[in-house]
């Protein structure tokens, strides 16, 4: 925000969570059991729907977390959970140059502990310096793990046997052990009082639901003792957000989703959205929301609203998005100068700005955030980068890679992003050979390997 906005912090917003982890670990179904107890729970209508995220209201929480959560105690709305599909759930989403998420879950399969997509969300965690839990997650998979879902987590702890507990000791400290080995400081991630022991670690079962209550007790117990002066916002202010994600819709044409964590986005504003080139300046046609199940017919399936305020997920329809990028900055113009929100977007998307060489590699990711963790990881193995840009690896970036003098440069290394069917095409007349994959350290490795064939077949 600069010097000479108007703003006026009124209201406390919902902290927003990132879930994050490495596949196959649970990230979708912690998702889902959140989701569902929250549905089960609530009353018709309490769950508000959003594109993108979820909202769990605090008297929805409390009746989740029976005792351990007082309405009364609390002043923050609940929380505001981020549906990051799949693969793309790993990812820095971007706020005034810090994280969006204002915390994180991160999962762990307490049978396959740290994997490769765990450490690099913990890498992008500490960039980001979103604090985070651990949820120890799949402790129904424990041999002889006895379910005891009345009592909360510490106390089924004590109940299990021995064996069990040993059993998952090891696992928790397998967990605790590379946090340290991480060099995370005592705030980094939060630390709570779990097992009798000082770490931020939860352990819970997504699929019986074991441990949700605790995890959203903490998590509920910890923003709200932490976070509550970071929650201020000016609720009627102009809208600030990022982009999730970039996406046609049927009738609508190039829609943005976009989280909102501040102030208010109304169906007649002005935009300024980050471009692959420069800000995006354009007007909303329409803000819609998913349409509740029971209505959905032949009519499309998202309904028009007239304004949202944050924090909310909210799919934005208007004109000239094709250029949007996931990750970027959105701004609502309203009363203030056109040109200052511009140069607002413009400097947040020159803090993401990637260093490119003469020479090098061709760098394609599905955000901003995981373009910038790629071209830090290839920084770090010492490999060119010609052109980053965030979208699907298109023809036009195979004729920048075909340029390189250096075959071993005529490549594109692409994370979580399609190889459209012409550029495949294209490079196979160019010779430009395409990597893709969706862990960044395997892609690099991949890329290595065939610098190191093309080294030996010189020799
Ligand atoms: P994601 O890739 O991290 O989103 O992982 P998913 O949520 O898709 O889960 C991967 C697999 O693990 C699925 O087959 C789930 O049913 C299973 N799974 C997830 N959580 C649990 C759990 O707590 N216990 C057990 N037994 N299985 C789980």
């Amino acid at each position: 925000m600069s010097d000479t906005d108007t703003r006026d912090p009124t209201s406390l917003r919902t902290p927003i969570v990132a879930v994050l982890g490495h596949v196959d670990h649970g990230k979708t179904s912690l998702l889902d059991k959140i989701r569902g107890s929250a549905v089960i729970e609530g009353e018709a209508g309490a769950i508000t729907q959003h594109i993108g995220a979820t909202a769990v209201p605090l008297d929805i929480i409390s009746t989740i977390a029976g005792d351990l959560v007082d309405p009364d105690d609390f002043d923050l709305p609940g929380l505001l959970f981020i549906d990051t599909p799949g693969h793309h759930s790993f990812t820095t989403l971007r706020s005034r140059g810090g994280a969006l998420a204002d915390i994180a879950i991160l999962v762990v399969d307490v049978n396959d502990g740290f994997q490769p997509q765990t450490l690099e969300a913990l890498d992008i965690l500490k960039r980001s310096e979103t604090p985070f839990i651990v949820a120890a997650n799949k402790i129904d998979t424990v041999p002889g793990w006895n379910p005891n879902e009345d009592s909360p987590i510490n106390d089924t702890y004590e109940s299990q046997s021995e064996r069990v507990r040993q059993r998952l000791d090891e696992s928790l400290y397998e967990i605790i052990g590379n946090l340290s080995d991480e060099g995370f400081s005592a705030d980094l991630y939060w630390r709570v009082q779990n097992f009798q022991r000082n770490v931020g670690v939860v352990p819970v079962s997504a699929m019986t639901g074991e441990g949700v209550p605790d995890l959203l007790t903490v998590m509920m117990g910890l923003s709200q003792r932490y976070m509550k002066e970071e929650m201020e916002i000016d609720v009627a202010g102009p809208g600030v957000g990022t982009v999730l994600e970039v996406k046609e819709e049927k009738g609508f044409g190039t829609t943005i989703d976009t989280v909102l964590y501040d102030g208010t986005i109304r169906s007649d504003d002005q935009l300024v959205v980050g471009g692959q080139n420069e800000p995006i300046v354009t007007e909303v046609r329409a803000l819609l929301q998913p349409r509740p199940l029971a209505e959905i017919r032949t009519e499309s399936r998202f309904e028009k609203v007239d304004e949202v305020s944050a924090a909310s997920g909210i799919k934005v329809a208007a004109p000239e998005l094709a250029d949007a990028m996931a990750g970027a900055p959105v701004r609502v113009v309203r009363n203030r100068d056109l040109e200052e929100v511009v140069a607002e977007v413009q400097a947040e998307l020159a803090d993401i700005a990637v260093d490119t060489a003469e020479e090098g590699v061709v760098v394609k990711a599905d955000t901003l955030g995981s373009l910038e963790a790629m071209a830090d990881a290839l920084g770090d193995a010492e490999v060119p980068i010609v052109r980053a840009e965030v979208g699907d690896v298109a023809p036009r970036d195979v004729s920048v890679a075909s340029t390189a003098d250096d075959g071993k440069q005529k490549a594109i290394l692409g994370f979580n992003v399609d190889v459209l069917d012409d550029a495949d095409d294209r490079a196979e007349i160019e010779d430009v050979t395409i990597f893709t994959d969706e862990v960044i350290y395997q892609l690099i490795e991949e890329y290595e390997e065939y610098v190191e064939g093309i080294e030996k077949a010189q020799q």
